[in-house]
């Protein structure tokens, strides 16, 4: 008689907690003070943002600086295939993004009202525009272009940052 396995459907719920490490207090500054955090070498000054704690070209320790929430387009594409948690937003643009006086760029998603290459190209200006309802998490801030700064600050669901 041929093996049959006896299966049973069942869902199985996982609960957990991952940590930002060293991170963190980026996280929580997000969270709770709307502000922007980057670090900068204690012994070359570069400025990273996205902060890291040591400085990846000379290894030195890295201080917490605060950044401006203005910043520039280095780089960019349009979203139109996205996970699950981003497919109401779609299409919506995405880029690197050098916030002033950062040596380094930033990954965060562009949205715009009236999404169309030339509002999230190489160059354009922009502004950071929070959600009011913030967890401490990458998705709690956005940018947008300058020029439509005051509209989505003026939405129910989001707001300026601290500065
Ligand atoms: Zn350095």
């Amino acid at each position: 008689m041929e093996f049959q396995a006896h299966q049973i459907k069942d869902i199985l719920k996982i609960d957990y907690r991952y940590t930002m490490g060293g991170q963190s207090k980026f996280f929580i500054e997000l969270m709770n003070n709307k502000k922007l955090l980057g670090t900068k070498c204690t012994k070359c000054g570069k400025i990273w943002m996205p902060p890291r704690m040591n400085c990846s070209e000379c290894y030195e320790p890295a201080e917490w600086v605060e950044m401006k929430q203005t910043g520039t387009i280095d780089v960019s594409t349009i979203v139109w295939y996205t996970t699950s948690a981003f497919i109401k937003a779609i299409p919506y643009g995405i880029g690197f993004i050098r916030l002033d006086g950062a040596d380094t760029a930033m990954l965060q998603g562009i949205f715009s009202e009236s999404l169309i290459p030339s509002k999230v190209k190489k160059g354009k200006k922009v502004k950071a525009v929070f959600q009011k309802e913030r967890e401490g998490k990458m998705t709690d801030f956005f940018f947008v272009p300058e020029d439509e700064y005051e509209d989505w600050i003026a939405k129910p669901e989001y707001e300026g940052g601290s500065e």
